[in-house]
């Protein structure tokens, strides 16, 4: 259970091992240091060369960041349109304008996944602005990444697609990198050399390229010192930028103590689902085959079979699981819910099974439904447990969160029966998945999936590219 001293440790870790600083107003942000107390998992320890690298970014986004004169200049270069020089020292305040789509789960994703570019060895880049407290964790730089954007494109010229295109004669100030699949170049090193001379670097993409930077000889020798561990990279990332806003921590601290906390253990599954898919029996039975024989949850047994443990109506002396359930619909959720109320569990065992919203349909831009979102992430990452849905970038933080390998549900198995088949695995690591990754590797047009240290394709996405 979450006993004292766990509770202590946990609390002593309210920085991440030094990802954190103290000093933060707590009240403004009441996350940022109160998260680490509702997991047991006290997550993996960042390297030392990870948190002085992240020190100096700090400062140095206090010297280029918005509100800075060199911000200002550096903008007023990009909008006068002129071309740098021939060969221009490179400026010290380089700027990265991050642009991503769609789900929470992917625009999380994709702004964790710039912040590592600028670590590269020579470069000077600020990366983007940490995500101190938010509610919804990007909106409130999206408005300003756009406006930059659309003004760096119109100058652009010429620049997008291959790094090198813009590059004859004298270069532009910016270049767009758009998940296109010209745009793999992004991922070769004599393309990265090229990128380096430009001030403005767009970055429009909804995935995590993580994967893609270690693919950079110019780059792996550094990344590897910042984080010897590769399949930690996400987990470091996102506590070190997402901290849920003080209303969004209310969703989650809230739910959490009524539903969660009293338990031995607690488990998450992510059921993703999309609004227009019929309720499936074959993926409920999945999910109960997958959560049963992978021993997360007890077997239910015959009602005649002798009465539990201890006739104690408070249910002392046995084990308890609380469940958490995430998901657009309630089916499920209800489904398994009721399963264990019509049936017993395994050795008398409390099964609690909660679910805290179905929004039914994604409402994108809405804020309230955000919320809710960006509330389950981080509950699903609070549970000791987690099952997830292959494929889905909402549970893949979820899991880079809580510093956990998932359980992952099998999409398409070969028979569609729930009566065969394994009905999860086992994720190789609790890293994200890059989608779309490029196919080969720049100079010897292997797959890197096969040729790179600690790289590989992904369980889900056969053509994607993970960490481990
Ligand atoms: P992905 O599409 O699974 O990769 O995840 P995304 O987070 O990128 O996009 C799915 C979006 O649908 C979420 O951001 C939510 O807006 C909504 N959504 C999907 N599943 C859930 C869920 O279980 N709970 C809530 N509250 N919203 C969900």
């Amino acid at each position: 259970d979450f006993s004292s001293s766990a509770y202590t440790r946990a609390a002593h870790d309210k920085l991440h091992g030094g990802l954190l600083v103290e000093g933060f107003d707590e009240e403004s942000c009441r996350s940022q240091y109160q998260s680490a107390t509702y997991r047991r998992n006290t997550g993996r320890r960042p390297s030392g060369h990870l948190v002085s690298k992240l020190r100096r970014h700090e400062a140095l986004q206090r010297r280029c960041g918005p509100g800075t004169a060199a911000y200002r200049d550096a903008l007023e270069q990009l909008k006068s349109g002129r071309n740098a020089a021939a060969a221009p020292p490179p400026p010290e305040c380089m700027y990265l304008v991050s642009i991503s789509y769609r789900g929470l789960g992917n625009r999380l994703l994709a702004a964790a996944s710039p912040f590592l570019y600028p670590a590269a060895p020579s470069s000077s880049t600020p990366a983007p602005r940490r995500i101190r407290c938010s509610a919804s964790p990007l909106r409130q730089n999206a408005g300003e990444r756009r406006a930059q954007a659309g003004r760096g494109e119109r100058f652009a010229g010429g620049s997008r697609g291959h790094a090198g295109a813009g590059v004859r004669g004298h270069p532009p100030r910016l270049q767009v990198y758009n998940q296109t699949d010209h745009d793999k170049l992004f991922f070769c090193d004599e393309d990265q050399r090229l990128l380096s001379s430009f001030q403005w670097l767009v970055l429009r993409t909804d995935g995590y390229i993580v994967p893609g930077l270690f693919l950079l000889e110019t780059f792996r020798e550094e990344l590897d010192a910042l984080f010897p561990e590769r399949d930690a990279v996400f987990h470091h990332l996102g506590r070190y930028l997402f901290h849920p806003a003080n209303h969004v921590w209310g969703l989650v601290t809230r739910y959490y103590r009524a539903h969660l906390a009293w338990a031995q253990r607690r488990v998450g599954i992510q059921v993703r689902v999309f609004p227009w898919e019929p309720d499936s029996p074959e993926l409920l039975g999945r999910i109960t085959r997958c959560t049963q024989e992978e021993g997360l949850l007890p077997r239910v047994v015959d009602t005649e079979e002798p009465a539990a443990v201890t006739a104690d109506p408070a249910g002392r002396g046995v084990k308890s699981s609380a469940v958490l359930i995430t998901s657009l619909k309630a089916w499920y959720y209800e489904q398994v819910k009721g399963m264990y109320w019509e049936n017993a569990a395994a050795g008398g065992e409390v099964v609690v099974v909660g679910q805290p919203s179905h929004e039914e349909y994604q409402r994108y831009g809405m804020r309230s439904h955000e919320y809710k979102a960006w509330a389950e992430i981080f509950l699903l990452s609070l549970t000791d447990m987690l099952v997830t849905a292959g494929k889905s970038t909402f549970g893949y933080v979820a899991h880079g969160l809580a510093g956990m390998r998932p359980w992952v549900l099998l999409l398409n198995q070969a028979n569609g029966t729930a009566g065969h088949g394994r009905p999860c695995s086992r994720g190789v690591s609790m890293e994200p998945c890059f989608h779309t990754a490029p196919p080969y590797d720049c100079k010897r047009r292997r797959d890197s999936g096969e040729i790179v240290p600690r790289v590989r394709h992904c369980e889900d996405v056969p053509t994607g590219l993970k960490l481990f």
